[in-house]
């Protein structure tokens, strides 16, 4: 394979320096690219209905030949394109309305296999609009259809074309496996040049399912192989600071606290404690649904470094949050004092710092000089604290909130701020997306994880509503203003700051004149958004939470972290616009308090069919897990990957969905093929692959070791 991905795919016949722009357009360079540039679906010719048996009112597939295509411009300026088709059995016309191409794609002649319903037209069959994939002039009974791109112009039968020559010209070598033979029966997976043929052009259709089996396997064991070596590796360099967990420190902490700790945060802070007891770094991902309480469990993290003598730092996305964060922790450690033996009274109070991009020079000055004597316990900032000038005193644990906004080298980065004495910190990692578990042994397959998966006890249900239609919004407004009446606090979301014409999603600045002039006039309403200063964000949030604004036109600065009780009301408009996470995060800033919350998704007039599902995914489920799966499901292979992932793709057939069992396969045998050092001396072929495969990925990909 590191052969292959050597060659230019110019190298192959037929492909000039023309073909080879095009085919660069879509992701493919080198021969490698091209024998993983995998058939869309197979149309099998058998099992094809002929035209004389294709029922009316059916949806079916039809393998024809075009015999004539003509094209007429109709009333109102569409354009109408009539293709005659026909096979040995009979003819039928297919027609397209607003398809003036194709009358230039369907020459006559060419091959096309067609899926649609068969209509009866003055006694004739016909399909309207179908979906056609062009055959060209390829026999054999299973037939592969390539992803096409018309702007390319590289049509499924070139690509085939190409795919054979490449297959013919390496069969003299063979394609080598890497997987030793006993993996492979322990598995039940073919060998890999046997996949590699089959994939393309399978003689059945069993054949491709197992050849597809062993490429999943292949791509999912390579993923896996990698984390897991660099995830022994680091563990075998990396030396960090072992801590006493218990002690006076957090245990005064923990009778401070008003309420009884969940479950679920007991154990997550006795993974920590663990964790953070040997002097092997931890590496730990916090996965809990909105108002799981994560909150208390990093501040635990923190307060065991702080009771060993050394310093915490939270750092959070964005600025806004940083100082959320900073106001929760300092409510939370208000008064809160801690031993220390120079002083007489034997204690002093903890020292809570927030590194913020905003402050004065001199301001930012004292806080680096609190931070580098070690006078600061606990600092909280934004990826500011990555900064060259930022040095820590002795930092030993490190909470990183909301790690899909941040890139995985910069988590490399902060752990590094204990460069001076060069001890890693712990590292806890929150989040609030809930992943699916098998995307989770992916994505994250180099973290532990602790779940919580129990909410604080006297939560009230969230109702969550679809609003469509004028009517549905008026009378949604008039339930905010009764709850506003009531006492409580709304929240109104809208998804740009300012006016886009190609996207017209209402921005933020227009709509707090408009409700504070209309649906909500009357009342109090502040503005928020990402572009404002951030003093005036500080103050409008201190004059929300303080119950000084009734309501809060705000952009989605407010989907993480933000904890106001008495807000019950959530409105995010145009909520089509949002995915399925980003809807759930936003729903989670209500149902914090007491009383009974509401969420309403407005949607514009014509959501896409994804959306629908989406909107009404979220109104039946309020269960972060559920969602997750969903939304997997709804968005298709491979996408979850898509913030995090720039370069080529990993997964390009592989399912995260789908392929669950083949997850956990490949985590076995990872862990089988790896010696405890992290190396795979055992295993040169597969070692020298993963080489291969680790060089061509997006280096931000994974913790660069
Ligand atoms: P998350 O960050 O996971 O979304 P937070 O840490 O912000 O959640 O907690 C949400 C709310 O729940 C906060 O108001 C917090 O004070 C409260 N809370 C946390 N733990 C508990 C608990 N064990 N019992 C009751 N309330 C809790
Ligand atoms: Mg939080």
């Amino acid at each position: 394979m590191r052969e292959l991905d050597s060659i230019d795919v110019q190298r192959l016949n037929g492909v000039g320096p023309h073909r080879r722009k095009a085919l660069h357009a879509v992701g493919v360079e080198t021969v490698f690219d091209l024998l993983t540039y995998y058939p869309r679906r197979y149309i099998d010719r058998t099992a094809q209905a002929p035209i004389s048996e294709a029922a009316v009112g059916a949806e079916i597939t039809v393998v024809a030949d075009v015999l004539s295509v003509s094209s007429r411009r109709l009333r109102g300026g569409r354009r109408l394109v009539s293709v005659e088709v026909g096979d040995a059995s009979g003819t039928m016309s297919v027609i397209f309305f607003n398809q003036a191409w194709r009358e230039r794609q369907l020459t006559d002649g060419l091959a096309v296999a067609i899926f649609g319903k068969v209509e009866n037209y003055r006694g004739r069959k016909q399909m309207t609009n179908p979906v056609v994939d062009l055959l060209g002039d390829r026999t054999g009974r299973i037939v592969p259809v390539y992803p096409q791109s018309e702007t390319a112009g590289i049509a499924t039968w070139d690509v085939a074309s190409w795919v054979a020559e490449a297959q013919r010209r390496c069969s003299p070598r063979g394609i080598a496996d890497p997987v030793p033979d006993w993996l492979r029966s322990r598995f039940q997976v073919v060998e890999r040049a046997a996949a590699v043929a089959d994939i393309h052009e399978p003689s059945s259709m069993s054949d491709q399912a197992a050849a597809r089996n062993r490429l999943v396997f292949d791509e999912l064991l390579r993923v896996q192989l990698m984390l897991r070596s660099q995830r022994l590796a680091r563990e075998a360099r990396e030396l960090g600071i072992a801590h006493e967990p218990a002690g006076d420190l957090i245990e005064g902490f923990h009778r401070l606290l008003p309420y009884e700790l969940t479950g679920a945060q007991r154990r997550a802070m006795a993974d920590i404690d663990a964790d953070v007891s040997t002097s092997r770094p931890m590496h730990r991902l916090l996965q809990g649904d909105v108002g799981s309480g994560k909150t208390l469990v990093a501040l635990h993290a923190l307060l065991v470094a702080v009771q060993n003598g050394h310093q915490g730092a939270l750092m959070a996305p964005t600025e806004v949050l940083a100082e959320q964060h900073f106001i929760a922790l300092r409510a939370l450690l208000d008064s809160f004092e801690i031993p220390d033996s120079e002083r007489l009274s034997g204690m002093r109070p903890l020292r809570l710092c927030l590194l913020s991009g905003s402050g004065s020079a001199t301001q930012r000055r004292e806080v680096l000089a609190e931070i580098a004597t070690g006078a600061a316990d606990i600092v909280v900032g934004t990826h500011a604290l990555l900064e060259e000038s930022v040095k820590f005193g002795s930092l030993s644990v490190v909470v990183v909130d909301e790690q899909h906004r941040f890139g995985v080298s910069q988590r490399a980065q902060l752990r590094e701020g204990g460069r001076d004495d060069r001890r890693i910190p712990h590292l806890l990692v929150m989040t609030a997306t809930p992943i699916p578990r098998t995307a989770a042994m992916t994505v994250y397959g180099d973290l532990d994880v602790s779940v919580l998966d129990e909410l604080p006890p006297g939560r009230t249900p969230i109702t969550t509503q679809w609003v469509r239609g004028p009517l549905a919004v008026e009378s949604m407004w008039s339930d905010v203003r009764s709850e506003i009446e009531a006492g409580r606090q709304a929240y109104v979301v809208c998804p740009l700051i300012t006016e886009s014409e190609s996207l017209d999603a209402r921005s933020a600045e227009r709509m707090h004149a408009e409700l504070a002039d209309g649906s909500l006039a009357g009342l109090r309403v502040g503005l928020l958004h990402g572009r404002m200063p951030p003093a005036d964000k500080e103050r409008t949030m201190t004059r929300f939470r303080t119950g000084g604004l009734d309501a809060l036109v705000a952009t989605t600065v407010i989907e993480v972290g933000i904890d106001v009780p008495n807000a019950t009301v959530m409105v995010v408009l145009s909520a089509d616009r949002f995915g399925m996470a980003q809807l759930h995060q936003l729903r989670g800033r209500v149902g914090r308090g007491s009383h009974a919350s509401s969420c309403y998704l407005v949607s514009d007039d014509e959501p896409t069919p994804t959306a629908v599902q989406r909107l009404t995914a979220l109104s039946e489920s309020s269960d972060g897990f559920e969602l997750a799966e969903r939304d997997l499901e709804l968005r298709g292979e491979g996408t979850l990957f898509d913030e995090r992932q720039s370069g080529r793709s990993d997964l390009k057939l592989a399912s995260l969905a789908r392929d669950l069992t083949w997850v956990q396969a490949a985590r076995d045998a990872a862990a089988d093929l790896i010696a405890a050092d992290g190396d795979l001396d055992a295993h040169p072929a597969l070692a020298d692959e993963i080489d291969w495969f680790a060089s061509r990925r997006d280096p931000d990909y994974l913790q660069r070791g």
